[in-house]
């Protein structure tokens, strides 16, 4: 079996928003999905150690902000790759929110955004598949939204350990067969080929903006 050949399905990228408590959390998702076209039903896959999961359960209420090609990575830096166990993901210092029915939202450049409301959790594995009503609608930009291919050719970045379309062996296999040097981000796994030792000591990796040693060489 060649696992690779899921990669070809597609996806988009999306925020998902709710509350922990008083508090905004969050994280990003590659799979939401219209499931019916009446008072429509979505279904979003989370992986269960996403803190964002045990919120949703609680609150019962989330919203999704469609990405577009012209999102900032910090947008899927701050809330793709740190835990919202011990991050405040919505501090407004890496991004801009608002709230949307009393949820928090990506407020810039975000294709539109939905309020849903949870139906059922099904367990899968290791993701819950949540199904929820949508009960909210509200356009933002036309920008092209952001497929999970557009994320992974242009803005190189990889899967978290949390996605569905995580592969253990992806990294290290995109890095493989060329003599081009190559350094891979130990936190996200955003590959940098060239020369990491010429960039000034300030730069700071384009998806999860640790610093250059969080980079090993491949
Ligand atoms: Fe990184």
């Amino acid at each position: 079996m060649e696992l690779s050949v899921l990669w070809k399905l597609s996806y988009g990228m999306y925020a998902i928003g709710t509350l922990d408590g008083t508090r905004p959390t969050g994280c990003i998702v590659n799979t939401v999905a219209q499931i019916t076209s009446t008072n429509p039903v979505i279904a979003v896959s989370m992986n269960k150690n996403n803190f964002t999961y045990e919120a949703i359960k609680k609150t019962g209420r989330f919203t999704v902000s469609i990405l577009t090609e012209k999102t900032a990575p910090n947008v899927i830096a701050k809330l793709g790759f740190c835990s919202g166990r011990d991050t405040d993901k919505f501090d407004g210092k890496d991004f801009a929110w608002k709230a949307l029915d009393g949820l928090p939202v990506v407020k810039d450049n975000c294709a539109g955004h939905l309020v849903a409301e949870v139906l059922s959790m099904t367990e899968v594995e290791t993701h819950y598949i949540i199904l929820a009503r949508v009960k909210d609608a509200q356009p933002c930009t036309n920008f092209a939204p952001m497929t999970y291919k557009y994320y992974h050719e242009v803005i190189k970045g990889s899967a978290p350990k949390n996605a569905p379309t995580y592969q253990a062996s992806a990294a290290q296999k995109t890095t493989s067969g060329s003599t081009t040097e190559k350094w891979v981000c130990s936190i996200c796994g955003y590959v940098y080929e060239g020369d990491l030792t010429k960039e000034p000591a300030d730069w700071v990796c384009p998806i999860c903006k640790q610093p250059k040693s969080k980079f090993v060489k491949q």
